[in-house]
């Protein structure tokens, strides 16, 4: 492992100086047929899912639907299936093995508001868990300036949590940079994002936010909590 780790981090690193577009050329055919993009339609996301089509359009998306998603997210989603002609085997619907209701028998009412890490875990890391373990490569979007816990974040890099290779093509643009690929595309985009959402999860722990504020902050807003799970080590 340790090996393996060493070879990801000379073949990131090598990739600094090259546009996303250019780290998805060399990830996705050496991962052809087990490489997957985790998508939830948020600004970053639909600019990966432009650029993967463009490269290989063949590969799938996966979201994780928590049942708790905004309506705005399933429209995108809809806009993205019929921009990009994707089929339905493509688009990999990964649900929690909780329904609402049989989460709020077992835990509570609004465990969200109780204990949200315990939530994440239930409708989005053991989802998540569940769905890479037919993969050898996810795609992912998040960028070194969303927040401290991922200014560390490689290019390509090994993700011990879920056993698999992790690509983060936008790991070092700026918020100004999607949106400017966004808009010269005209990729679909989630309409939220015009609301102040620049951030957007379910809708029980999601808010707008204040001009100026981190673009995170109405993710949990009650709590200490910025990441759900998924891209934490
Ligand atoms: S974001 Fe909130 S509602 Fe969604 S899974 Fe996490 S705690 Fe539960």
């Amino acid at each position: 492992m340790a090996d393996r780790k060493a070879d990801l981090k000379g073949w990131s690193d090598s990739l600094e100086s090259q546009q996303p577009q250019d780290v998805l050329a060399a990830a996705l055919p050496r991962y052809a047929g087990k490489i997957v993009l985790a998508c939830s339609f948020g600004a970053e996301d639909v600019v990966l899912v432009d650029m993967i089509h463009r490269l290989d359009p063949s590969v799938p998306l996966f979201y994780l639907d928590t049942d708790f998603l905004f309506a705005e997210t399933y429209a995108t989603r809809d806009r993205i299936i019929e921009r990009y002609h994707l089929k339905a085997t493509q688009v990999i619907r990964v649900t929690s093995l909780l329904t609402p209701e049989r989460q709020a028998a077992q835990y509570g009412d609004a465990l969200w508001t109780k204990e949200p890490d315990r939530c994440c875990q239930l409708r989005k890391v053991e989802p998540l868990t569940r769905v890479l373990q037919g993969y050898d490569a996810w795609i992912t979007g998040i960028r070194r300036d969303q927040a401290p816990s991922r200014a560390g974040a490689g290019l390509i890099e090994w993700d011990g949590k879920f056993g698999l290779v992790k690509v983060n093509p936008l790991a070092r643009w700026t918020w100004t940079d999607v949106w400017t690929y966004i808009k010269v595309y005209e990729v679909p985009y989630n309409p939220l994002h015009d609301r102040n959402y620049p951030s957007i999860g379910c809708t029980h722990c999601t808010a707008p936010v204040a001009d100026g504020d981190d673009p995170r902050a109405g993710r949990w807003k009650n709590f200490t909590k910025t990441e759900c799970g998924l891209h934490k080590a």
